[in-house]
């Protein structure tokens, strides 16, 4: 089947299998979406809001998050990974947002990027959940995994893959996607022993034998 024509079909028959998908992160506010997403890298979601349950009681504003000593805030998220890198990251965002943007998180791709710890996965991330703007497609472990199985693309870094779905994905679906493929990864087409035979997509996917 034609690329773009796959994509459409491998769409519609996720959005019929997940119709309420979308990020599985709590949050409150566009930059409680920010920390909790800069948390959740290489950390499951479902431990991101253990610990955001907390943190986003005691830090009430981007204000509060700027002015923490980094000791407790590091110590705030201690049982994340990378906790100490995370909470220089996350301080150090709240600060510059603050000092530069007025205390809003910027809505455009270049000023995301800019922000310590952001690359594209967040900031597509932010784009599309927070502000309803397709920039880009957040391609997450999840995302790889499924565009590699299902033969949207060869490519290994998320860059890449990115540039591939975004040549074949109606454009309005840029967001969605994202969430689909990790709805359908973490349910249905999982790293190990993906479960072939109760996929929606078995007729579609060149791995339903792997
Ligand atoms: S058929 Fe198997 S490999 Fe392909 S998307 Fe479904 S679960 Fe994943």
């Amino acid at each position: 089947m034609e690329p773009h024509k796959k994509v459409k079909e491998i769409i519609r028959l996720l959005k019929r299998e997940y119709p309420a998908s979308k990020t599985a992160l709590n949050y409150g506010s566009v930059f409680e979406l920010l920390t909790a997403t800069m948390l959740s890298a290489q950390t499951t979601d479902v431990h991101v809001n253990r610990v955001t349950e907390k943190l986003f009681k005691k830090y009430r504003s981007i204000g509060d998050y700027a002015s923490a000593p980094i000791e407790a805030l590091q110590n705030d998220i201690g049982s994340i990974n990378f906790y100490k890198t995370k909470a220089k990251n996350i301080k150090n965002c709240a600060v510059l947002i603050m000092e530069r943007y007025g205390s809003q998180v910027p809505k455009t791709m270049a000023e995301l990027v800019e922000l310590p710890g952001v690359a594209r996965k967040t900031a597509n991330i932010i784009l599309s959940t927070a502000y309803g703007i397709n920039e880009g497609i957040a391609v997450d472990t999840h995302v790889k995994r499924l565009a590699y199985r299902l033969g949207l693309s060869r490519h290994e870094d998320p860059v890449k893959i990115e540039k591939d779905l975004i040549g074949i994905t109606p454009k309005k679906d840029w967001g969605n996607i994202s969430h689909l493929l990790i709805s359908h990864g973490r349910k249905t087409c999982q790293a190990k022993k993906p479960k072939h035979k109760d996929c929606v997509l078995f007729a579609l996917c060149p791995s339903n034998s792997i």
